[in-house]
């Protein structure tokens, strides 16, 4: 196994049964190898630096069904919620001044906000903070409607793909989503100029290696800017409340092999890994990861945004959240930055000439 981790190092990318084989036959000691691998390259690329984005939960209500989501719009015990432009202002207020410049606007499908409201709040943000970057996650949306905002001030859209695998897309979500428009939103963000986020769930219910493979595989193929993993997580109030959680460990592995496919890549340590984990996100870091996601939602909405149980961090406010995380990546060594974090290619032609901590 050890010369398929370096042949990933070396080359960025493994064949799909490769990456199967990896996943399926990784010893402890290989997993070990893989992790001081990944941590060299994260070393080398941003040293101990550990962006962070201040993340904005700013509604809860969504059109879709996802069979994996505690706030899917069939989970009638969901108590919802949405939060104006000025709440999402006195969010972006306070973050600022605790050091954070970009600004993660999360939501689900939620059709009460037009194209002229998000590139509202789009507008605003950059207006009071045109130092700041602005993420969007507000899932599928028309290439027209992506372009507006982006126009209005977006630089970046997260947008997990969830899986790559036709037919396990089928067995995590309703008739009405397509894993083929998921993809082709992801181009189009691409083709608009946005830094790119994907990302899917290790774990999740009637995955196997080959799903984990052709997730690897799509992901080689987008190039993204950002790609997000957790551990699946079940919710008590969806159709997979009794399917067993992912892995903390396979995770791991994951986000090292990620580093390795992605040197510049930003990796986030995920909320859903510090809820599977008491010290996940630290360990995240120590396994190639170098982004931190704290919240910044007011916490009278906190715990409503519940896409699984037991999340963390729902009763803290944001300069709690800040600190602790802070601390906790002075564990491991590494240190918060004030700074947008913003990707920046690489040649990598150039290797050892360049170096991407210039923030
Ligand atoms: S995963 Fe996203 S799109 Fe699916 S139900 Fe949840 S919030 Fe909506």
């Amino acid at each position: 196994m050890k010369e398929l981790i370096d042949i990933l190092k070396r080359d960025r990318k493994l064949l799909p049964e490769e990456f199967a084989a990896l996943i399926n036959g990784m010893s402890e000691e290989d997993a070990l190898y893989l992790k001081e691998q990944a941590f060299q390259v994260k070393e080398q690329f941003f040293g101990n630096k550990v962006f962070t984005r201040g993340l904005i939960e700013f509604t809860n209500y969504c059109k879709n069904d996802c069979y994996y989501c505690g706030i899917r719009k069939s989970n009638v015990n969901a108590v919802r919620y949405r939060l104006t432009l000025e709440d999402i202002l006195s969010c972006c207020e306070e973050g600022y001044g605790l050091g954070f410049r970009t600004f993660v606007l999360q939501g689900g499908e939620d059709l009460r906000y037009s194209d002229e409201d998000i590139e509202q709040i789009c507008r605003s943000i950059k207006n009071k903070y045109p130092d700041c970057a602005i993420t969007l996650s507000i899932g599928e949306k028309s290439y027209e409607s992506y372009k507006r905002y982006k126009e209005a001030g977006a630089d970046r859209y997260l947008l997990r793909h969830e899986t790559a695998d036709e037919e396990h897309y089928r067995l995590l979500h309703p008739e009405s989503l397509s894993l083929k428009e998921r993809k082709q939103c992801l181009w189009n963000l691409k083709e608009l100029g946005y830094q790119v986020g994907t990302g899917f769930m290790v774990g999740s219910p009637f995955q196997t290696a080959e799903c984990i493979a052709k997730d690897l595989a799509f992901i080689k193929e987008l190039e993204p800017a950002m790609v997000g993993i957790g551990p699946f997580l079940p919710h008590h109030d969806t159709p997979f409340k009794e399917y067993p959680k992912g892995s903390y460990e396979l995770t791991l592995r994951m986000i090292a092999i990620l580093r390795l496919m992605i040197p510049n890549g930003l990796l986030p340590a995920t909320t859903a890994l510090g809820t599977i984990h008491p010290m996940g996100r630290e360990a995240g870091i120590s396994w190639g990861a170098n982004v931190v996601m704290p919240n910044l939602s007011p916490v009278r909405v906190r715990k409503k945004y519940e896409l699984y149980d037991n999340k963390i961090c729902t009763g803290d406010e944001a300069a709690e959240c800040r600190s602790c995380l802070q601390r906790r990546m002075l564990t491991v060594g590494h240190e918060i930055v004030t700074a947008r974090g913003d990707f920046i290619p690489y040649t990598f032609e150039a290797e050892g000439k360049e170096n991407l901590c210039t923030m």
